[in-house]
Parts: C-alpha cells; structure tokens; sequence
C-alpha cells in the first residue's frame, strides 16, 4: 500500500509537470482539459491521500485556504469581477501560505531558528529589490487606479515572505522528505507564476493568461502529488535540524541575494523620490540583515571556541580544571612564589576504594558521589585555592598561599575533616573517606609543576598504605621508596619464568598428638642478584599488580605436588593437608575455581586436604565475587581458612554468610597469651566462636612452650610456629617431620629454612 502510494504520488508528480506545461503551451482557454487534469490531481491528493496518511491539520488547512481564492482568481480574471477583487484573493491566498509556512518553520526548526532567520531575510529582501525595481515600480506607471496598484505590489511583498520562508526552510533542513521537496518545488512554482502575472501587468511585455497560470497548475498538482506520498505524514514533525548547513550552497545563495540587487541597482536610474525612498529602504535592510548576520557568525564562533577550550580544560562530570589546566596553576604558583614568602601545597586526593562504590552501586551513583566530593572540596579550602579532577576519583587542591610545612598540613586536616559527614545517595548515606598526599614546593629550590603533583601523588601511596583516611607529607626518602617499588615491580613479572620463586613449609601440629597434620606453604622469592625479598614486600605489589594470578597458580600446583611427593614416599600420612595462602585477586579471576580443580586432579590429592587460606578482608572489600567463588571452590570439597583472624574489622554477620571450615587465630594474640589475661578470653571467645561454627581452629605464631601450653588449656587443637617449626625448604621436610615426631623435639628444634 505504501509503495503503491509513493510510486502513485510520483506520477501524480509527472502528470502535473506535463499537463501544466501543456497547458501554457497549448491551451487556448483557461478551461483545458490540461487544467482540470491538474486540478484532477489536486484533488485526488486531498481526497486519497489525506484521509490514509492523515497529514497535520496545518498542512491541509493551508493547501486549501491558500489554493481557493487563488484558484477564484484565475478563474474569475476573465469576467467582469473588478481587478481589485481579484487582487485580494491573490493577496489573500499568499497571506494564508506565508502564515501557514510561518507556522510550519516554527515547527519544524524549534528554537534553533534565528541562525537560518537572517540568511532568509537576505535572500528574501535581495529578491524584493530585484521585484521592486523590475516589476513594483513600474506597476506604478501603468494606468491601474493607486488602489489596484497597491494591491498587486502587495502580493508581490507577500510572495517575497514566502520566499523567505521557503529559503528559511530549505538552508535548515537537512533531510528533507520526499513530500517537503514536493510542497517546496509546488511553492516555487507558486511564485514563478506570481512573477509571471505581474510582468503581464507591466504592459510592454505580453504573457499569455494561459502561460502564467501554467506554473499555478503545476503547482496544484504537486500539492495534490504530495499529499499522496506517504512521508507526508511527517512533513509536520521537527526534522533533523543542523546547526551549520553546507556552508557552500547558503554562502552562494547569500552572496547572490547581496550582489544581484546592488548590480541592479548600480545600472538602473531611480525614478522619483518613492522610488529612492524604496531603494534606500530595501537595501539598508538588506544591509541590516548582512550584519546581523555576521554578528551571529562571530558569535557562535567565538562560542564554539569557547567551547572547545573549555571542555579541554575542565572535567565534564564535575565542571572542576582537569590535570592540564591544575597543572597550569601550579606552575604560575610555584613561579608566583619565588618572589614571596610562600610555599606553595599541593594535595592529592583519592577517595578511598571508590571502585568498590563504582562496581556494587553503579557508576551513576559512583558519580553523584564524585560530585559531593567535588563540592565538599570547593567548601573546605579558601577561596585562593583551586579544585581539580584529575582523572577518575582522583582530585587534586592547590593553595598558593601558605608559607610553611605545618600550614600545609593543616590544610590536609581541614580537607580530610570535609569526609566526615557521610555522603547522600539514592541509596542512602555512606561514609566516604580519602587518603590525602601532601606535598609543598620547597624555599629556594626550583621544582616544576609535574614535580610537585608527583611528590603530592607519591605520599597519597603512603597515605593509602598507611591504612587509607589519612595524610601523608612528602618527603624525599619517599622517591628512594617508589622507585625500589617499581624496581621490585619490574623485576617480579620475570620472576617466575625466570625460577626465582620457590616454596617453603611450615608444618601444622597437632598438640594433643603430637604429629604432624599438615603444613602451608609460603612463598619466597631469591632474586637474580642474590638479595631475598620478603613477602610482606612483593606480595602487595603481586595483588596490586594482578601478578598474584599467576604466582598464585603455581604456588598451588607446587604445593600440591609436593605434599603427593611425601604421600608417596611416607613422609607424612596420606591424610596430611597443605595449606596455600590465596589473595582476593585471585578469588576474582574467573579461572581460578578451574585452576585449583585442574592442580587437585593432577597431582590426585583429594580435595578436602587442600586449605585455602583467605584473609578477612576478602569478606570486606568483594564480598560478592569472593564469596560466590569460595562456594564454588566448597562444592569442590576443598577448605577455606581464615587467615590472620582478629586483625581485620569482619562481622559476625559477614562471618556467618563465608563458608568456613578454619579460623586461624593471629599472632597477635597468641603473643600476649600468657601475659595478658584479656587476650587469653579474647582467644576463648575466638574459639567458642569457631566452635560454634563448626570451624577447627589454628594457632598461629608459638614461639614458646607457655603459648602452646595455654592454647592447649583453651583447647585450642592445632598449632605453627617457630616454636614448633619454621618454615623449611621442600628438601628439608622429610627431616623435619621425623624430629618432630621423634620425642620431644620441639623444644629444641634448629631446622632453618
Ligand atoms: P601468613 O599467611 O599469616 O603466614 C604466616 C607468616 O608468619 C609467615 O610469614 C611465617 O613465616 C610467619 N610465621 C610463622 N610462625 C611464626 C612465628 O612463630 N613467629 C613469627 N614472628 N612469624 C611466624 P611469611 O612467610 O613472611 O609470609 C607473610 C605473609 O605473606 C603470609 O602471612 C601471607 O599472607 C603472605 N604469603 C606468603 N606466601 C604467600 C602465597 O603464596 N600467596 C599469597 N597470596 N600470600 C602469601
Ligand atoms: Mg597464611
Ligand atoms: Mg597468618
């Protein structure tokens, strides 16, 4: 149907093309056939295709309030009607098409008209001067009564504003349908025929009545072409409006709308002072309109850059200086303070675990809570200090006017003080903390902008590793510590392909029997160069770095091999355990569940003797993932440990939702056991506890027969430490677990690793 519609208004097109011109051609009478065939088509239009596409009402009213009086008129011009009657339905059919295009350009171009108002005005008024002194001015001279005369200039006036609407339309839309081309070129027809007409007024040029109404007809025609196509529909609907239009074809149009009136007017003699009057008129509104309209192209020129410039400079989320425009700041600071008193601060500021905020709340929760910071910073610092963002939750606080150490500082406790009432989200309130790095450019001492910004951003390192919501000040030791960082960083990648990594064990008794019942492993790393590294060093920056994944693989599938090596040789007994220390990175890597099934069903040591050791903060930080891979790793019949409990800020609640089948209790506590009685009912309660959750208990760190025989009392039933063991090299366990079972041992015990 709709196909049949486009191609039927297609040839309703043609035909009205072909009738029209056949009519000025050939008619002899304004009554052809050729006429009501066009006419034919107008009407088929109407009746056919507005009632199945339903074009707006605007549409249709127009069409028909401006094609009947215009159709009276050209019917009516032979009879005896007056020629003033004529002249106003002529006037009168324009009017009701300006209006209705009027009604339409609104529409269509919304608020973004005024850029293509001006360019119409141009071409509109370029045409009036041509109009005026081709065809107005000389109307004048003719002998038609004053009256008559006005009102045919008026209908010119008039078509001069639908031109320029019509041009208003045409230079904004960019892709206009099939159905507004067909209206567009019916309009221009329209006035084709109003030109005509009026140079037939003129009386030294003869055109035929039926040659200038031949453009009418086509123009009825295309109407009627029109209202059968099917995009009709929308012709009312805003197009896609662009804000530039091809520069090149409205340039020429204006250029020509400019320079044809003023060539006109240069070769032709004004007559009379009405006719100068009109001249100067029309040209000082064209004139008018040009400058307007170069105003406007300044303007949004100048707005654009603007523009530009700013979104380089500034953050979109929060409107704050990015990165280059702080560091600007902090290089006119820094200059600024050479001839003054001042030490420039500079503060970094990271809000502490926003990623955690990002990933469970979502990134638009993630960003109100960036703009809360945002605007607590702006309303913690004085008004000489800028805010910026520098990357993600990342800010960064320059105040050029403070002149000393502690001044900075307490410019770090003023900002840090902002985090304390708790941030409103849709989600409800939480707390927002942030580590601060403060750095301050030195007296007399020439530091650039990057330097100060990276000193800054290096004691927000410290502040996060010193426990997150805190300061840290910058101090030059602090370069020696991140560049041995990115040292070790480096150097750890290769570790492993390069066999620099290698396990060692420390056994796991069992106190009231006196055997060894397992042992963990734990990893050591002999660099190159022969220096040892510990692992309180290169295990953060293994988890910072996600090299922990695949150290973490392998410790798993050493340990493992080894405890089947000892299986198989009857070190230990075939029940024996090996515990593996696991991070939460690893927990979040997808392979990992895989991993540990592939190391068990490799080396065939039954899943329940492998323990996985995990840290509180597991249960803190990703409890989701961590969770869903720890129940994952339960189905599998492997064991999860607590590690290092006590030390962390678990919940009971937290605790209850893990599956859990070990708490291994934190040197900490097994330190002051038989000195502090507090702690020895701490350790009480961390056993019932255990109990009462049906985990087994560990006791970590004995380094002295009074530990282990207080635990023992609390019926605590496993126990590692130096004490008992440290922990041994792979080749040195068969040994070790032989003097440990021989006798009392214990007490005496020199292995070394
Ligand atoms: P952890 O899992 O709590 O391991 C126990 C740590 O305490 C070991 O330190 C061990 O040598 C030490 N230790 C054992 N008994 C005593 C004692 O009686 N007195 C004292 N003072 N210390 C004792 P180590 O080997 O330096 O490991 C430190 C931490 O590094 C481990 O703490 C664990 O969190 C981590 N780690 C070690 N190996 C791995 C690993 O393969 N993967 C992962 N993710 N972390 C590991
Ligand atoms: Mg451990
Ligand atoms: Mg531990």
């Amino acid at each position: 149907m709709r196909r049949a519609l486009s191609t039927a208004s297609w040839a309703a097109s043609i035909a009205a093309i072909i009738v029209g011109a056949a009519h000025g051609f050939l008619a002899e009478s304004l009554a052809s056939p050729w006429a009501w065939t066009a006419l034919a088509v107008l009407g088929l239009g109407v009746v056919v295709g507005s009632p199945v596409h339903k074009p707006s009402f605007t549409v249709l009213a127009t069409l028909v309030v401006s094609c009947v009086p215009l159709g009276f008129a050209l019917a009516l011009s032979r009879a005896t009607t007056s020629a003033s009657t004529i002249e106003t339905l002529m006037v009168l059919s324009q009017a009701t098409l300006a209006l209705g295009l009027a009604v339409f350009v609104k529409r269509r171009l919304g608020s973004r008209a005024s850029a293509v108002l001006a360019d119409g005005v141009i071409v509109a008024m370029g045409a009036w001067v041509l109009i005026w002194v081709v065809l107005v001015r000389p109307l004048i001279d003719t002998n038609a009564t004053t009256s008559l005369t006005t009102l045919r200039a008026a209908s010119l006036g008039v078509a001069m504003v639908v031109l320029f609407l019509l041009a208003t339309l045409l230079f904004s839309d960019t892709s206009p349908t099939i159905a507004v081309g067909m209206f567009g070129v019916a309009i221009g027809l329209g006035l084709v025929g109003v030109v005509l007409r009026a140079l037939s007024f003129r009386g030294d040029i003869t055109i035929n009545e039926t040659t200038f109404v031949a453009p009418f007809l086509m123009a009825a025609g295309l109407a009627g072409a029109a209202l059968l196509h099917p995009s009709v529909r929308d012709v009312h609907k805003p197009g896609s409006v662009r804000l530039s239009p091809p520069l090149m074809t409205r340039l020429l149009t204006t250029t020509v709308s400019l320079i044809a009136p003023i060539i006109v007017l240069a070769l032709t003699d004004a007559h009379g002072t009405q006719d100068r009057v009109v001249r100067t008129l029309s040209v000082s509104v064209l004139a008018i309109a040009a400058m307007v309209r170069i105003i406007q192209s300044v303007r949004s020129n100048a707005r654009t850059q603007e523009r530009l410039v700013r979104n380089a400079l500034t953050d979109s989320l929060t409107g704050l200086p990015n990165r280059v425009l702080m560091l600007e700041h902090i290089e006119n600071a820094v200059q600024q303070s050479w001839r003054t008193n001042r030490q420039p601060t500079v503060l970094f500021i990271d809000v502490d675990r926003f990623k955690n905020i990002n990933d469970s709340l979502g990134h638009s929760i993630g960003d109100d809570v960036l703009m809360h910071v945002a605007s607590r910073l702006l309303t913690s610092v004085n008004q000489h200090a800028t805010v910026a963002r520098i990357s993600g939750d990342e800010f960064v606080v320059l105040d050029p006017t403070t002149e000393s150490p502690t001044q900075s500082v307490l410019l770090a406790e003023q900002v840090l003080d902002a985090f304390r009432e708790p941030v409103t989200t849709p989600e409800g309130d939480m707390f927002v903390t942030a580590s601060i790095g403060v750095a301050y450019a030195p007296k007399a001492m020439e530091l650039s902008a990057d330097d100060l910004l990276r000193h800054a951003d290096t004691a927000m390192y410290r502040a996060k590793g010193a426990g997150r919501n805190c300061i840290a000040l910058f101090d030059d030791s602090m370069l020696h510590t991140v560049s041995q960082r990115l040292d070790v960083e480096t150097a750890l990648y290769r570790a492993l392909e390069r066999n620099e990594l290698h396990l060692v064990h420390q056994p796991i008794v069992d106190i009231d029997l006196g055997i060894v019942v397992g042992f963990e492993a734990l990893m050591r790393w002999n660099r190159s160069d022969g220096a040892a590294v510990s692992p309180a060093e290169f295990i953060p920056i293994a988890e910072e770095t996600g090299t922990i994944v695949p150290l973490g693989s392998w410790a798993i599938n050493d340990a493992l091999t080894h405890l089947r090596q000892w299986i198989e040789t009857g070190v230990v007994t075939p029940s024996t355990t090996m515990s593996v220390n696991v991070s939460p990175r690893q927990l979040n890597d997808p392979q990992f569940v895989a991993t540990v099934s592939n190391a068990l069903q490799a080396t065939g040591i039954p899943a329940e003797q492998l323990w996985l050791e995990v840290t509180e903060s597991v249960m803190i930080t990703e409890p989701a993932q961590a969770l869903s891979a720890l129940r994952r790793l339960n189905t599998l019949g492997v064991r999860i440990a607590i590690d290092d409990f006590g030390t962390g800020y678990s919940s009971l609640s937290l605790l209850q939702q893990f599956p859990i089948q070990c708490v291994k209790i934190d040197r900490a506590f097994v330190q002051n056991i038989t000195d502090d009685i507090g702690t020895r009912n701490l350790v009480k309660t961390i056993i019932a506890m255990a109990d009462a959750l049906g985990a087994d208990v560990v006791a970590e760190g004995i380094e002295t027969e009074g530990q282990l025989l207080t635990l023992q009392s609390l019926e605590c039933h496993r126990a590692q430490g130096y004490f008992i063991s440290k922990p041994v090299a792979t080749a040195d366990v068969p040994n070790t677990v032989k003097e440990l079972h021989d006798g009392d041992a214990w007490r005496n015990h020199t292995t070394s690793e």
